[in-house]
């Protein structure tokens, strides 16, 4: 007999375990690891996927599975496998690791679009997507009769729909449009055995059209073939680790070092997954890949239609693309034989996915391609400290993978200099504006020039901490060296970590200046500002999240910006990274602190990271590049590092201070969540919580650490109150194992829910 191991497809954690089902003799042959079933699940048909066959006797099922009689048969099978055993157990491995349900891990593996149902049609059981699925064209094409068919001479029409059709078929609605009211020639035609009509998978939506500035680079540079040769020997197995990471300034020629290594993967008959930062996804990226490898790729990203998602992945699925370049999810795209996988950008924080499965695709990366045999680049100008310490060997890595450099733009231009503008200073000279003079008057030597620019503000998340304008103070927790939040309702200022409590002083405590201000301040804002000190028809071009919600936006905007003289690119961070114009002469930011200043142990390493990065848009070609950082904290180590182009100089200053707080990549963290819209309720469920892990622990060892429960910093979010527990534990601890039984044994609570983000991104 046949057993199937079915998840079924409702996440509560109640059902949150494999069911045995028996496969019918007629089932047996389609019933594959990977597919949707239908099941019987509490007297109604409910979609499950079998994630494991096993093939026993009655005396083993009796042993294994429970009494053979009590089990259910499989209703029916309604897809083919979408996933293989591969997948099956990565599925398994990022439920236990990110402690979210068993469907919501092989969500990530099915179709994209949401759960499907199940329905009854005709007698048969059928798949029914939520809006989308495969959507069929209707094709006309010539059979091998049609070399020998000579029309009647009066059949013009005929003679028109045969030349149509006479370069591999065309669809019927193209050839209507193209020639009118074809069926009745079609339909005679068919007759006569000349064409054939065919459903044929449409393919929704546009490819990008191959961008053709981006031809293979003849003479690589010495850095280049560095870096390949110890991909080739990586590929080949003959290094310690399937990790190599490709640690080159920007512009020193990354991608072309991707697409070789994807050529190789191709030809030794192998697939590759590209993966880039949701905001990087721009045509210009994708055009570099179809450039080279054409219609052997596909692209999947949140920005396309629910079809257009549907139709790349199966095309992949169908093993139509061999290259996949996309977002976070991508990693999941069922292509065959994978062989590699690339993450650019890899320091970028949208690797880490906000909701459950709370994964982080460079770790997820690094398991897939071990289980698969596959190997794994991550590429950055600023890899990030996780992935340097794994560099380094040690605790965080037992195999410490290698780190390729590449140090030199293959065009020879240097990195630009970079110049610190003091705000306070200007402030206390008398400006009251936002623009220091020297960036006023760099901005009107760039429109002279008819160059670009290119403006950063400088706003991630929610900027509400506190700032003296005149000297730059910010007041902190005296516990826990990240700045305190300032709270509206209560005007005090708080600290998310530890839960330090202060009142809003009405004067600076270092200088005495009443100039204290809520930082942050809206794009719209900043554009009216700038249209005061720039030349009245110098354009700007604003590029934020209002300006880019529509389809294509993102894309047009980018156009005006090249098609200006003398223009200005103004935005958030979605301009800090892949944007390529030869042209930028000048980049500015606006105010580097407001990532500095945010509550978070990770926000010096953004900000070096964001400095870098926005430095790397100017100066691409032939003419050299200028920066210009407004900072009200011109000595903080980020800022001065990030100016000097010297890593190691910050490395010097966090290092030691992560170590001495606490922090990755010394301790590994999880952070537990709760929120509900009863802060009374709220609070008990976590510090219910908060004990049971710690009780929990107490097995786990000494180095365990549980902070709080505290507020998060974002304390309330649309009427719901936040708290949370941070856990610290040793390096190579199993975080999950320990927290795991406290959130089986929890009872379901629907007035407080909680979440357990695994080495979390950031602690809002
Ligand atoms: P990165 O991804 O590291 O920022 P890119 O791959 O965008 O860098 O390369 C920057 C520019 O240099 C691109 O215009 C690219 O076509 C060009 N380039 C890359 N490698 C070479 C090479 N070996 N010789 C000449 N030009 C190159
Ligand atoms: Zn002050
Ligand atoms: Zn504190």
């Amino acid at each position: 007999m046949l057993v199937a191991s079915v998840i079924v497809d409702i996440a509560t954690r109640a059902l949150d375990r494999p069911f045995n089902y028996l496969v019918p003799s007629q089932l047996v042959p389609s019933a594959q690891v990977g597919c949707a079933v239908s099941v019987d699940f509490g007297n109604r048909p409910v979609v499950g996927y079998i994630i494991e066959l096993a093939e026993m006797d009655e005396a083993r099922c009796a042993a294994v599975v429970g009494d053979i009689s009590k089990l259910k048969p499989l209703l029916g099978v309604l897809s083919e496998p979408y996933f293989d055993t591969v997948s099956a157990s990565l599925a398994t491995w990022i439920a236990h690791e990110y402690l979210c349900t068993l469907p919501e891990a092989l969500h990530l593996f099915t179709p994209p679009g949401g759960s499907p149902k199940v329905k009854r049609v005709e007698g048969e059981w059928q798949l029914v997507f939520p809006g989308v699925g495969p959507v069929d064209d209707r094709w006309a094409v010539l059979t091998e009769e049609a070399s020998g068919f000579v029309p009647a001479k009066n059949a013009a029409k005929q003679q028109r729909v045969l030349e149509a059709l006479s370069c591999g078929g065309m669809r019927v609605v193209e050839l209507s449009a193209l020639l009118g009211n074809v069926s009745a020639t079609l339909k005679s035609l068919e007759k006569r055995g000349v064409v054939r009509i065919e459903n044929r998978r449409h393919m929704r939506g546009a490819m990008p059209a191959v961008c053709g500035a981006c031809c293979a680079a003849d003479q690589l540079t010495q850095g280049q073939e560095h870096a390949l040769a110890a991909i080739h020997a990586t590929a080949a197995g003959e290094t310690a680790s399937n990790v190599v990471v490709l640690d080159g300034i920007t512009g020193s020629g990354k991608t072309e070092v991707y697409l070789r290594a994807i050529d190789e993967t191709l030809q030794a008959g192998k697939s590759a997954i590209v993966l880039v930062p949701e905001i990087a996804l721009t045509p210009q990226t994708v055009g570099r890949f179809r450039a080279r490898f054409s219609d052997d790729v596909a692209v999947l990203h949140s920005r396309l239609s629910a079809g257009e998602r549907f139709d790349q992945w199966d095309l992949i699925r169908q093993g139509r693309a061999h290259v996949v370049v996309g977002t976070r999810s991508a990693l999941f795209a069922p292509v065959a034989d994978l062989g590699l996988v690339i993450i650019d950008e890899e320091h970028d924080s949208s690797y880490k996915q906000d909701n459950a499965p709370r994964y982080d695709a460079r770790v997820v990366a690094r398991k897939l391609t071990e289980m698969r045999g596959a190997m794994l680049i991550l590429g950055s100008a600023t890899p990030s400290i996780d992935t340097l310490a794994s560099c380094a060997g040690g605790a965080h890595c037992e195999r410490a993978w290698q780190r390729v450099v590449l140090g030199e733009r293959p065009s020879g231009q240097p990195l630009p200099d970079v110049q610190i503008v003091d705000m306070a200073r200007e402030f206390k000279g008398g400006s009251r504006s936002m623009f220091s003079q020297v960036l006023v008057d760099a901005l009107a030597g760039v429109y002279e020039r008819k160059e670009k620019a290119v403006l950063l503000l400088n706003r991630r998340g929610f900027a509400s901490f506190v700032l003296c304008r005149e000297c730059g103070f910010v007041p902190e927790c005296p516990h826990c060296s990240t700045s305190l939040t300032y709270h509206e309702r209560s005007a005090t200022l708080v600290c998310h970590h530890c839960g330090h409590i202060e009142p809003m002083p009405a004067t600076c405590p270092q200088c005495g200046s009443p100039y204290l201000r809520k930082f942050g301040a809206g794009t719209e804002r900043v554009e009216a500002e700038l249209r005061q000190v720039v030349p009245d028809d110098m354009p700007i071009i604003r590029m934020d999240a209002d300006t880019t919600k529509a389809k294509g936006a993102h894309e047009r905007l980018l156009g005006e910006f090249s098609a200006s003289e003398g223009g200005i690119l103004l935005g958030t961070q979605m301009i800090a990274k892949g944007l390529d114009f030869p042209d930028v002469t000048l980049v500015g930011v606006i105010n580097a602190d407001t990532t500095l200043k945010l509550p978070d142990f990770r926000a010096p390493e953004r900000t070096f990271q964001l400095l870098e990065q926005v430095s790397g848009r100017a100066g691409r070609a032939d003419k050299p590049g200028r920066v210009i950082v407004q900072t009200y904290w011109p000595e903080h180590p980020a800022i001065l590092a990030a100016a000097a182009h010297d890593r190691e100089l910050f490395l010097e200053q966090e290092l030691p201070s992560r170590e001495e707080l606490g922090y990755p990549p010394y301790v590994r963290l999880a952070n537990v969540l709760a929120w509900g819209r009863n802060e009374q309720a709220v609070r008990q469920v976590i510090t219910e919580l908060t004990l049971a892990i710690n009780s929990s622990m107490i097995s786990a060892g000494q180095e365990w650490e549980v902070l709080g429960p505290s507020p998060c910093l974002l304390s309330r979010l649309r009427g719901l109150y936040r708290w949370h527990t941070l856990i610290k534990a040793p390096v190579g601890a199993d975080i999950s194992a320990v927290i795991e039984p406290v959130l089986k044994a929890r009872k379901v609570n629907d007035e407080v829910r909680i979440a357990v983000d695994i080495d979390p991104d950031n602690l809002f």
